[in-house]
């Protein structure tokens, strides 16, 4: 057994140890546990400084998620989405694909905890049927696989899933959804690594919350993954209690790109039944943001988005830099509320006919003729000889 694994096996889980390990009243865990089962191996539970703190927060069951009874299980919608097991299809290029129940950790705000931890649910028996919609919809050039945590799989089983899907000439890239670089680094070891980077393009798309969580174990975990070819970034989820303040996200923006992991996303937090106490107002997330951009480096501030209920999608959310606009100009205001005027390109439109790329592909979509129809077509003006 790896050492990952028996780290799994060495978790808190049990009504027992939450209640000697945390003092929850052992009939509130017994529901707890009910709802939502607790897993916390000791790397992450070596990471808690003191109770009720942010590391705390987001792995140790708290009664109030069992007051959130009238919230929706599956706020994005997922399952409408799910054309068969396994995979969700919601944008046109990309899907989803849950290759796993199990995590490194069960977060208390997971949006899909109707579904993580339970193998009935998220079935290894259905990947066929999965495998198929993906050889069928060419149109599809970008697979996640999540879940759970598709780190949980052995080597060996997370290599076939990968052979398989690079048998599909349209999917170009595969991204892994994995939260072992932050919860369990110890998961990313040289085997997986040499492994991985067989199959490039291999993303990583990775989930650290507060800058605690960055330790020399997950330094070392993100440098070995990026070391492989494997480019890292990184989706925070802003909750309260945990990093709904600007020097905490500046501190983690700034400490993941140190250690070459891109901020990639903060979302709001998802509406999900049992994890609305970790919601904070529109306008945390907002000030945040204004506190990022043009304070630290670009490539430190990720976009702040919200992922729509009902299955809408990302949608980005920005400080309003734009303060008015009319047809001859903008009015603006940089980080630090200087204003400018910034005048209107006159024209537009004829600028963008002179752009040979968009005529081409203008053209292309409203004409039955191929490529080279069409440029034995195009009259080339002749030149006299003088
Ligand atoms: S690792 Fe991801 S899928 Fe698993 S419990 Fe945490 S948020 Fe949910």
């Amino acid at each position: 057994m790896e050492l990952w694994q028996q780290m799994i096996r060495d978790s808190v889980h049990s009504v027992d140890q939450l209640v000697e390990k945390f003092g929850i009243d052992r009939e509130m865990a017994s529901k707890l546990d009910v709802f939502f089962q607790a897993r916390i191996n000791p790397y992450y539970l070596s990471l808690i400084r003191e109770p009720h703190d942010p590391i705390w927060r987001q792995c140790v069951p708290d009664e109030v998620e069992l007051e959130d009874i009238d919230a929706p299980e599956d706020p994005l919608n997922e399952d409408d989405m799910s054309p068969v097991p396994n995979i969700t299809h919601r944008y046109p290029d990309r899907a989803l694909f849950l290759v796993t129940s199990q995590c490194g950790l069960y977060c208390r705000f997971c949006t899909r905890k109707r579904k993580v931890g339970d193998s009935h649910k998220i079935s290894m028996s259905t990947l066929e049927s999965a495998f198929n919609y993906l050889e069928q919809h060419t149109e599809i050039s970008d697979v996640i696989l999540s879940g759970g945590d598709p780190l949980m799989l052995t080597d060996l089983m997370l290599e076939k899933i990968i052979m398989r899907l690079r048998t599909m000439k349209h999917i170009q890239v595969i991204r892994l959804g994995t939260k072992m670089p932050c919860v369990l680094p110890q998961r990313i070891t040289p085997k997986l690594v040499n492994m991985l980077k067989k199959y490039h393009p291999i993303y990583i798309n990775t989930h650290f919350n507060h800058p605690w969580e960055i330790t020399e174990e997950s330094k070392r975990a993100c440098a070995m993954l990026v070391d492989a070819g494997c480019p890292v970034g990184n989706q925070a989820v802003l909750m309260k209690g945990v990093n709904d303040n600007a020097d905490v996200m500046k501190d983690l923006m700034k400490g993941l790109l140190a250690m070459r992991v891109r901020p990639y996303y903060i979302y709001q937090a998802d509406l999900t039944k049992g994890a609305n106490h970790f919601r904070t107002p529109l306008s945390v997330g907002l000030d945040i943001m204004d506190k990022l951009r043009g304070h630290i480096s670009g490539l430190a501030v990720p976009q702040f988005v919200i992922d729509a209920p009902g299955g809408g999608g990302k949608i980005p959310m920005l400080p309003n830099y734009v303060l008015s606009r009319d047809d001859d100009k903008i009015i603006l205001r940089n980080y630090k509320y200087n204003i400018y005027e910034y005048p209107e390109a006159k024209d537009a439109t004829k600028v963008a006919d002179k752009n040979v790329y968009l005529r081409k592909s203008k053209r292309k979509k409203q004409s039955t003729l191929t490529d080279a129809e069409l440029i034995k077509n195009i009259k080339v003006p002749v030149l006299n000889d003088q």
